[in-house]
């Protein structure tokens, strides 16, 4: 389990977030627990760069919409796209029996449903290369599922497939005269359902995001960044 040494405050402000994003129990766990807490307690998020990232994933959703499951991957058992981009919100976590005021909340990019009346969850991924990250994003795809399993309205719903669907550049083709297309690798990996994973994770998640601020990690580019300009510019 992560520790939060530091002295200081575990004050929560008024922006403190009660909802737990399925995306950060991959990224953000994943890194310094100094800005998660933040981000928890007073709502403060570093700003993001990730330039494409928004506009590939949302083409690969839409070239989705209402899709034959075996059009989508072939290893998908028989069914269709029923939507994409929709949200998930859970009834509250518990640890170790006791409800904390958290719950996961979160929007997915494709929902299945299954001809033997479960559903699945599809992320959808534009990889630089075409690398396996699935053990990677297990912990955020679970979450999707606890919360659709969980739900905190309305009657819950059995997840029975979870994966990435991998699309990544391999080589462009064309000419000036009849345009330029860019041609993809794909790849489906599937992510075997792991519930007692996931409720490992939130536990120290929440225990992390509950507790006294966390020590900065000393490697951290963006701590050095505000550091080294702080010498400069003190608080401007
Ligand atoms: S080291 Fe600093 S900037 Fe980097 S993640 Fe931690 S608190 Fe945030």
């Amino acid at each position: 389990m992560a520790t939060s040494s530091s002295a200081q405050s575990s004050t929560s402000g008024k922006n403190a977030r009660a909802f737990i994003s399925p995306s950060d129990l991959t990224f953000a766990w994943d890194g310094c627990h100094r800005c998660l807490w933040l981000k928890y307690n007073h709502g403060v998020s570093a700003p993001l760069f990730m330039p494409l990232v928004g506009e590939l994933s949302a083409l690969q959703e839409a070239h989705f919409d209402n899709a034959d499951a075996k059009s989508v991957a072939p290893a998908l058992p028989a069914g269709r796209v029923r939507d994409r981009g929709g949200w998930v919100k859970s009834r509250p976590i518990e640890v170790q029996g006791r409800e904390t005021p958290y719950a996961i909340r979160g929007k997915y990019d494709l929902l299945m449903d299954f001809d033997d009346g479960t559903i699945g969850i599809i992320d959808c991924k534009f990889q630089g290369r075409d690398t396996d990250k699935s053990d990677f994003y297990a912990a955020q795809l679970e979450a999707y599922a606890y919360a659709l399993e969980n739900p905190a309205q309305g009657d819950p719903q059995m997840v029975s497939v979870l994966g990435l669907l991998v699309w990544s550049p391999k080589s462009p083709q064309g000419n000036p005269a009849d345009g330029y297309h860019l041609n993809l690798n794909w790849s489906w990996r599937p992510i075997e359902r792991n519930p007692a994973a996931l409720t490992r994770r939130l536990g120290d998640f929440i225990y992390v995001i509950s507790g006294t601020t966390p020590e900065r990690d000393s490697g951290c580019e963006q701590c050095r960044y505000i550091s080294q300009r702080r010498e400069i510019f003190g608080n401007e």
